[in-house]
């Protein structure tokens, strides 16, 4: 699975709570000017960057590598043509070609970003384009290791499928969290099996929750990523997906609005039956996130609320010139005017 990446910033966060809150059960501590939630700080919802720099004690700044892996969705072996919405050249940063070596990948990618924020110390190499688990061990092992030997490197994130683990890789991957850090994300997308199979995804959603019961076994730190707006489910159904996902053993969630990226079935259906496709306007996106952030469980850390595949890529409605980092700061904003926060209607074991 792929898709491109922002991080979620502690320093876009505009808000300030000014006031305690007239909840209780989420604060950890309560100050009257600056009262700290669930994960310990004052920010509304759990951002994956804080949970980061908090322990491992600098800023993390990913680096997308394209180790040139496959996906098994489109080789023939789960599927062919792909998932309906994939087309991972709209989400592959410049410095990432398959035929480059991983080290040199990632060396362009720590210029361009030494430049572009001038505060990263070190880095999280992201295996991101198709599926990063798909090949035997040995190859797995040279290709993660050769990012791990990349100066400032701290760790990995692989992007892949649910269906693209087994016990042997996720050994392998629980004996190297001892040394760095490992981040698996598995995509799943949606969590219903009709969403799954109109998006052609080729596994259902008990598959991923057994890969993510699986690497939680051995304590591998876990992800995944939502599309909301597909038109395969209703808004319910998409705002219940917060406490289907909360019963996940994951660390981290990314969720993304639907898009129609040129290239892809979807792009195809959509020109053939527009009317099936609801678009949220970007305010209202907004107060869906709220929606669904309330419901979530205090301990996903948030990594990312909305995509942005590049204008050129677009076939579809966009936010226009809306960048994700402009929708955290409206996310942000709205949930100081609502008074609310991650986990306000989440309740364990429901
Ligand atoms: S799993 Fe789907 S989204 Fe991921 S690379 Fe394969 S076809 Fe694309």
């Amino acid at each position: 699975m792929t898709e491109e990446f922002n991080e979620i910033d502690s320093t876009a966060n505009e808000s300030g709570i000014t006031s305690g809150s007239k909840e209780t059960g989420m604060f950890r501590t309560k100050v009257a000017a600056s009262p700290l939630f669930h994960w310990g700080n004052n920010r509304r919802f759990n951002a994956y960057s804080d949970f980061l720099r908090c322990r491992f004690g600098t800023r993390l700044q990913k680096l997308s590598v394209n180790a040139g892996f496959s996906c098994p969705n489109r080789d023939g072996s789960k599927g062919r043509g792909g998932c309906v919405f994939c087309n991972n050249s709209a989400f592959n940063p410049s410095y990432c070609e398959p035929g480059k070596p991983i080290r040199i990948q990632l060396e362009e990618g720590k210029s361009f970003h030494a430049w572009r924020y001038r505060k990263s110390l070190k880095y999280i190499a992201y295996f991101q384009a198709f599926s990063n688990t798909y090949a035997p061990l040995d190859v797995l092992k040279a290709r993660y290791e050769e990012a791990l030997n990349v100066p400032d490197v701290a760790g990995i994130a692989i992007g892949t499928r649910p269906d693209c683990v087994n016990e042997e890789i996720l050994d392998y991957l629980a004996k190297l969290s001892e040394r760095c850090i490992v981040h698996l994300e598995m995509g799943i997308e949606s969590c219903y099996d009709k969403s799954l199979q109109w998006m052609n995804r080729g596994h259902d959603f008990e598959c991923a929750r057994r890969a993510f019961a699986s690497a939680d076994e051995r304590g591998i730190s876990t992800g995944t990523h939502l599309i909301l707006g597909l038109p395969s489910q209703s808004r319910e159904e998409d705002l219940m997906q917060a406490e289907i996902l909360s019963t996940l053993p994951m660390r981290t969630l990314k969720l993304h609005q639907l898009q129609i990226i040129k290239g892809t079935a979807l792009e195809k259906e959509y020109t053939l039956n527009p009317d099936l496709f609801r678009f949220f306007e970007l305010t209202e996106y907004v107060d869906f996130v709220i929606d669904f952030l309330e419901r979530l469980s205090p301990d996903i850390c948030m990594e990312r609320f909305s995509g942005e595949a590049p204008p050129r890529f677009q076939a579809g409605p966009t936010f226009g010139m809306v960048r994700a980092d402009r929708v955290l700061q409206m996310i942000e904003k709205r949930l100081e005017e609502r008074d609310t926060y991650q986990g306000r209607l989440y309740r364990k074991n429901r």
